[in-house]
């Protein structure tokens, strides 16, 4: 069977490895997103596809619940002696990885094919794609400013209200070779869980990707990134709140308006979850380890097989 998931970072991670778990994953292709991409000290550093990465290849930490497993921070502390950039939080392993994609990207490597590489390395069996190989970047607006959105993000704390969000790049970058065929082949298309805007929303800006989903043949079912209307993590449920009007089912759903057919929620939110045009699939959604992973991926996809 033919699996392709729209991912971010840390929630689509989750939902990947419950993912993989239920199907073969020669047939999983993941779609990332690359919005929160940033050059820090000189490296070039793609978060999310990392934390796919990390996941799947079951070195991600689990009780930090991002970055590496068994990391040290020797050399940002020296960073941090020496005056230099210390606000993103890089760890000793994780640098390593970041030296060998900087160094392809500066010879002309593209994203896609590096990325290619680091997830064979890492034995990572599903196939990892950038939404896109074009520079494409999320610009958080607030009132404070507009800033890019680990600045906003990670710099700042989230603490400034999200006004409006565009991506830099979106209008003239191309999907990265493989994702309209993944797209187009795929017999079931799902969106994991991740933060509709920040995470979902760049990889949906490159113009064809979406077009790919609003006429697509195969179905496609979202997850639900909130909880009993709360995000698990992160500022999703405040965005939505203030961006989508509300943190329902049915406010979800509206983020992927024409582009999905069914979404899964949890059971805490499925009180009066009536969304026209977008069946709802109610389960337990919390992935808190490999019973919930599978649980949540099972039901997303036989969601989907229902609607073929
Ligand atoms: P990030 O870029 O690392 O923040 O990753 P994502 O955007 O992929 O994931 C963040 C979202 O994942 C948050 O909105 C969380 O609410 C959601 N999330 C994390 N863990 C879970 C889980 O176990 N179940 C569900 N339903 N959502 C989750
Ligand atoms: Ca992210």
């Amino acid at each position: 069977m033919k699996v392709a998931v729209l991912a971010g970072g840390v929630g689509a991670a989750r939902f990947l490895r419950g993912v993989v778990a239920a199907v073969d994953p020669a047939g999983v292709t993941a779609i990332g997103n690359v919005g929160d991409d940033l050059e820090i000290l000189g490296l070039s550093v793609s978060p999310d596809l990392d934390s796919v990465l990390y996941a799947l290849a079951g070195r991600s930490d689990e009780v930090r619940g991002w970055g590496r497993a068994d990391e040290t921070w020797n050399a940002l502390e020296s960073v941090s002696e020496l005056g230099g950039d210390d606000w993103f939080r890089l760890g000793d392993r994780d640098l390593g990885l970041h030296l060998v994609r900087s160094e392809a990207l500066r010879r002309g490597e593209p994203l896609s094919a590096v990325t290619a590489r680091l997830a064979a390395a890492l034995g990572v069996e599903l196939t990892l794609l950038p939404a896109t190989d074009d520079r494409l970047r999320t610009i958080v607006e607030t009132r404070a400013g507009a800033f890019s959105f680990q600045e906003w993000f990670v710099a700042r704390g989230h603490r400034d209200e999200v006004d409006r969000l565009h991506f830099d790049g979106a209008d003239s970058a191309a999907p990265a070779p493989g994702v309209l065929a993944a797209l187009d082949e795929a017999d079931v298309i799902l969106i994991a869980p991740s933060n509709p805007f920040v995470s979902i929303g760049p990889i949906l800006a490159v113009k064809a990707i979406r077009e790919a989903l609003e006429n697509r043949r195969a179905p496609a079912v979202a997850v639900s990134p909130l909880i009993g209307g709360r995000a698990v993590k992160g500022p999703a449920d405040a965005m939505m709140t203030r961006l989508a009007g509300g943190t329902a089912p049915r406010q979800v759903a509206d983020c992927y308006k024409g582009l999905i057919d069914a979404l899964v929620i949890d059971e805490a939110d499925a009180d009066g979850a009536e969304i026209p045009g977008v069946r709802t699939i109610v389960t337990r959604t919390l992935m808190d380890d490999a019973d919930g992973r599978l649980r949540v991926a099972e039901a997303a996809l036989e969601g989907a097989a229902a609607l073929r």
